[in-house]
């Protein structure tokens, strides 16, 4: 794969959606930055999909780090940058649940789905947004939730993540926008990855009976999206949140 690729930076590709991105990335011929959390799991998880992307012919790099922590995020930055020359798409896709009914949730509940699913956002296109104004193109692509935009009982850490997720999309579509970079958001519905597959057989069937295609989402289904955000294609798009769904909330 020639060196001029560009680069696409995945927060949480260790497993489940952002796995999934990387891969389909790696074959739309991006070089892939695989970030996980420092743990010694995710990161052979993470060693895992890199080689899968290095079979689809991409240059791939795994980096760990916290992406809650502001000064872990600079770093992988730096690091990320020294290693490719350009960060051409930063997917922030890291998220974490901690589910549980407003009124009995603790402090620390809150702060943790804060921190991972919102702070993160900040922290990154911190630091990749101004590698990005210096280079004078980007694509930032948030992974938001219909939770974020609907609500979602017993979500109310994670739903105001994913709503923060949103104004921070359209803010930095605003500022970066005369930079050339685009900034957009996914919110998936129900997909089918490690994070739902917990969920309780009535939670599923329930969420089932709200979906007119009456199916859950795939990864790929989302990592699509991604693709089509990240592509010439989308060129001219930005400050968008794109639901992908199976119009379950409609
Ligand atoms: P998942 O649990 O399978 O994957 C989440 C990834 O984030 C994991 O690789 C995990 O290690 C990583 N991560 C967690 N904390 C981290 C941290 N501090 N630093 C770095 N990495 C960290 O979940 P998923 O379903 O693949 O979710 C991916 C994203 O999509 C999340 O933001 C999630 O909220 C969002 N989403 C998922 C669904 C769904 O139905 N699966 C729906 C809407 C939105």
């Amino acid at each position: 794969m020639s060196h001029l690729a560009k680069t696409a930076l995945i927060t949480g590709a260790s497993q489940g959606l952002g796995a999934c991105m990387a891969k389909r990335l790696a074959k739309d011929g991006f070089s892939i930055a695989v970030n996980c959390y420092p743990s010694e799991q995710d990161i052979a998880n993470a060693h895992e999909v890199a080689a899968a992307c290095r079979e689809l012919g991409a240059e791939v790099e795994v980096f760990p780090a916290d992406v809650s922590d502001f000064a872990a995020c600079e770093e992988m930055t730096k690091k990320v940058k020294e290693r490719f020359s350009t960060i051409d798409v930063l997917v922030n896709n890291a998220g974490i649940t901690k589910d549980g009914l407003l009124v009995r949730m603790s402090e620390a509940q809150f702060d943790a789905v804060t921190s991972v699913n919102y702070k993160s956002v900040f922290n990154m296109c911190r630091h990749v947004g101004a590698v990005m104004m210096r280079q004078k193109h980007g694509r930032i692509i948030n992974i938001s939730s219909v939770a974020g935009l609907y609500g979602n009982a017993g979500q109310f850490n994670y739903s105001a993540s994913k709503a923060g997720i949103v104004g921070m999309t359209l803010t930095a579509a605003k500022e970066l926008g005369p930079r050339g970079i685009t900034v957009n958001a996914v919110a998936p519905g129900f997909i089918r990855t490690p994070m739902t597959d917990v969920l309780s057989e009535q939670v599923r069937e329930k969420c089932l009976e709200a979906i007119p295609l009456h199916r859950f989402g795939e990864p790929e289904e989302i990592a699509g999206a991604v693709a089509f955000l990240a592509g010439d294609d989308a060129s001219y798009i930005s400050g968008q949140v794109l639901v992908v769904d199976g119009a379950m909330s409609m």
